[in-house]
């Protein structure tokens, strides 16, 4: 007799949609969130320029696919932000201070890349204690969402269905490590679907995305600011830590929130930061005697290929920095390997272009002053890197890596 042949696995896009099909009273309350570079992306998967459909439409298009609640990952990151410049910054304090932290050295190394967290984890696990211990945005948002947000709408954490829309095609991996089940109940993401899966699902419904009313995301954990917004291309995640590093330490609102040395496609930017520590700045006594400040050297790998060459200047002595931003893919999750698929040779720059647009357009630009994100610290998570912090938004790493379900 021959063995049954093994069942398949379904698709993830294919597991959410079975779930929302179901009649409203079985089943769990659908939950979507959005990364930042599907939004300019999701325009492409029907013909259109990159930024051409809006957010709102989007989330338009999710509600009308079932979803009960539809929340922005910008939340997340916004969140990231205020967990790893608050990690950065307890880093760097240990640094000066001459007692440096062997857990945790500098530089610090940015964690919100599966791509790039794979990569050290199995090809240099030597650099594991340099990797910020920070969650990605999308596991803070599904941690937020199955602690937080279940209480408040009263529901048990596994009667909720997280499902993430990324331009990644690892997020599913990153999702599935078995200690992001911070309730002990649920896993925090269900299900991860990409920018062009979902695309592909408005077409078969003949929703047309562009023709949509536009529709809010829900709150109080849906908005994020445009530092969060710029998580979705490359040096984005440098830019919004730079916002929110710099008015923490000199206590002065920035003059200017665009770093233009961090934008841009090239394979490698490197800059020299100088914070003048504010009065009651824990890093005043750090300024110098002449008062010069605090000199922060930072630098951005677009792609792992130029993050091997950063790695290589650093063990070689030729390279010094305090702050390092890897994201794995050419441009970063703009163009992520869950995108549409692109002829045009300057789609990573339009792309980009869109996004620094929507930046530029928002209300609010720094992740500190997301009110949401001040009221989430007040009400539920007490301060940054507290106890329960680090219980929900932060991780730790596998030398050798963990296999990852194809
Ligand atoms: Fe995923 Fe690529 Fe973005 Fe990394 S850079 S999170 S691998 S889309």
């Amino acid at each position: 007799d021959c063995p049954p042949t093994p069942q398949a696995k379904l698709p993830h896009w294919q597991q959410a949609l079975d779930e929302l099909a179901k009649p409203k009273e079985s089943r769990r309350l659908m939950i979507a969130q959005i990364a930042p570079a599907v939004r300019v992306a999701i325009a492409e998967t029907i013909g259109l320029a990159p930024g051409d459909v809006t957010i709102g439409q989007l989330v338009t298009g999710l509600r009308m696919l079932g979803f009960d609640y539809v929340f922005d990952t910008l939340f997340g990151a916004d969140l990231t932000i205020m967990e790893e410049g608050t990690e950065l910054l307890h880093r760097l304090q240990d640094h000066l201070e001459q007692h440096p932290n062997k857990e945790e050295p500098l530089p610090m190394f940015t964690s919100c890349c599966p791509g790039w967290v794979a990569m050290v984890e199995k090809s240099n696990p030597e650099l594991i204690p340099y990797l910020s211990s920070c969650k990605s945005p999308q596991m803070m948002l599904g941690a937020v969402i199955k602690n937080y947000y279940a209480q408040q709408v009263g529901v048990q954490p596994s009667d909720i269905c997280n499902v993430s829309v990324m331009p990644c095609v690892r997020k599913q991996g990153e999702a599935d490590r078995e200690w992001f089940n911070t309730t002990g109940l649920a896993r925090d993401v269900d299900h991860v679907v990409t920018t062009a899966e979902v695309g592909k699902i408005f077409l078969e419904r003949g929703i047309k995305l562009n023709e949509l009313p536009e529709s809010n995301f829900d709150n109080p954990i849906g908005e994020g600011t445009g530092g969060a917004l710029l998580f979705g291309t490359t040096g984005g995640v440098m830019e919004a830590a730079l916002r929110t590093v710099y008015e923490v330490v000199t206590q002065k609102p920035m003059g200017r929130v665009d770093f233009e040395e961090v934008r841009g496609l090239e394979g490698i930017k490197e800059a020299e930061i100088t914070l003048k520590p504010g009065d009651d700045s824990p890093f005043k006594a750090f300024a110098g005697a002449d008062g010069q400040g605090i000199t922060l050297k930072i630098a951005v790998a677009n792609g792992l290929g130029n993050a091997k060459k950063l790695i290589k200047s650093l063990s070689e002595g030729k390279a010094k920095y305090d702050f390092i931003e890897v994201m794995a893919c050419p441009g970063g999750c703009i163009g992520g390997g869950g995108q549409p698929r692109s002829t045009d040779k300057q789609i990573l720059q339009k792309r980009q272009q869109a996004m620094y647009n929507l930046d530029e357009r928002s209300a609010i630009r720094r992740s500190h002053e997301n009110p949401f994100i001040q009221a989430l610290y007040d009400k539920f998570l007490g301060a940054p890197n507290s106890h329960k912090a680090h219980d929900l938004l932060h991780t730790h790493y596998v030398a050798g890596g963990i296999p990852e379900e194809k």
